[in-house]
């Protein structure tokens, strides 16, 4: 069959996929991605593609183009709404990811030849506080904090010898895996001694500390909070950066423009500020719910036979859940298995691997299935699923049968 590349030909394609992925992982799966959510009708109903095509540079009310002035109040709005929410006091709303809200912050506080202090890739790690990411962009070089795999969290008691040795300019704390809060405020301590800047990424978390059930990094010290907004803070996708200070507030937005951006999309700015608006309303029970739905969905994993991180005997405190796979074939194969079974996640690695393992843990995120209404009381059955198709070794299609029965099951109680 020869692909139809006419413009209709490919109209129909793009049609026909979008309408697949749409059944499958919209409407059929059980989506346990930890980086990802649904926006809420509203937020949806909010976001206009239209706008993402009508360039705005400058500032509100001093604008490169004209009639421009009915977005003025969005891009007011939303960095308004944004920065309370998060307990900071100004936010850049511009940038298109927390890739590249964090390479603003190195390029507003580190020069090419800077040291910064991150997070190990094992312990969760982003790929763009390392060295293959954005620090490379600005010409950094990246060193492992110390990290304690027993506590699962950075090695306090090594920290600050450990910044006095080698003077990073920004110290990162915040990864892509965050059972435990980080103690923001001794890490904070041990920053001031060296003069870094600390950078908190919360792309993962940002919907946690948006209810206040988490951590509060910005109270706590952080300078500056970066993260996604489209993963538990339920957004559109988009990255924003969140400090209480002027003059680094000043920085990082003169580096966003007209550093790195020109036009940026603006389209996406109203379903920032209505999920913005709808987290401060409603933002501490969605994101208590997480939570319990991950400390359940946890003890059902470990109780149908899976290893599951834990501290303590405590398994998480965020809406995260990590697995040890290793005896699975490891976090990639298990989760192609589990995906084939309708139940979307990811690998990751975990403190405790070496090097040579590839991605040995599953990484599980609550977020989604608590905005689409599963509960605790849900949990086991979730966990079912996945023990059937990794531990039974039960084939996928059956498995898939009946995730897709929970989710219509799930979907008629929150109708
Ligand atoms: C997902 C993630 C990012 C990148 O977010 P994007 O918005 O996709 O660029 C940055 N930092 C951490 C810790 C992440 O988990």
């Amino acid at each position: 069959m020869s692909a139809d590349l006419s413009a209709a030909g490919v109209a129909r394609t793009v049609h026909r996929a979008l309408a697949a992925h749409a059944g499958q992982v919209d409407d059929d799966g059980i989506v346990l991605y930890a980086g990802t959510n649904v926006p809420s009708p509203a937020a949806a109903a909010a976001h206009a593609p239209s706008v993402s095509g009508r360039p705005s540079m400058g500032w509100p009310g001093e604008k490169y183009q004209v009639g421009l002035d009915h977005l003025d109040t969005l891009e007011v709005l939303a960095p308004l709404l944004v920065a309370e929410l998060m307990e900071g006091s100004y936010a850049e709303v511009r940038l298109q990811s927390a890739t590249l809200a964090n390479l603003a912050v190195y390029t507003a506080f580190a020069r090419p030849g800077d040291r910064i202090a991150v997070l190990p890739e094992v312990a969760g790690g982003h790929a763009s506080h390392h060295a293959q990411g954005v620090p490379a962009v600005r010409g950094l070089t990246v060193v492992d904090l110390p990290y304690d795999p027993e506590r699962l969290d950075l090695d306090y008691a090594r920290l600050p010898a450990f910044l006095r040795v080698h003077r990073p300019r920004i110290v990162v704390v915040g990864a892509s895996l965050m059972l435990f809060p980080h103690d923001v405020a001794a890490v904070r301590a041990a920053c001031d001694e060296v003069g870094a800047i600390l950078l908190y990424d919360a792309s993962h978390v940002a919907g946690l500390v948006a209810g206040g059930v988490f951590q509060r990094p910005l109270r706590d010290g952080a300078h500056v909070l970066t993260f996604s907004t489209y993963k538990s803070f339920g957004g559109p996708s988009g990255g924003c950066v969140v400090t209480r200070d002027a003059a680094l507030a000043e920085r990082v937005s003169t580096v966003a423009y007209p550093g790195m951006l020109a036009n940026y999309d603006a389209g996406r700015l109203g379903a920032l500020a209505v999920t913005a608006a709808e987290l401060a309303e409603h933002g501490r029970p969605y994101a208590a719910a997480c939570l319990a739905n991950a400390r359940a969905l946890a003890r059902a994993l470990h109780d149908g036979g899976f290893r599951v991180a834990s501290r303590d005997g405590e398994f998480t405190r965020s809406h995260h859940v990590a697995v040890d796979a290793l005896a699975l074939g490891g976090g990639e194969a298990a989760s192609a298995l589990l995906g084939e079974a309708g139940v979307y996640l990811s690998g990751i690695g975990l403190p405790w691997q070496r090097a040579d393992e590839g991605l040995r843990g599953l990484r599980i995120g609550t977020q989604e299935i608590t905005r689409r209404g599963f509960t605790p009381e849900d949990q086991p059955a979730v966990a079912d699923l996945v023990r059937r198709a990794l531990l039974d070794g039960e084939a996928p299609d059956r498995v898939r049968a009946d995730a897709v029965a929970l989710r219509r099951e799930v979907d008629g109680r929150s109708a």
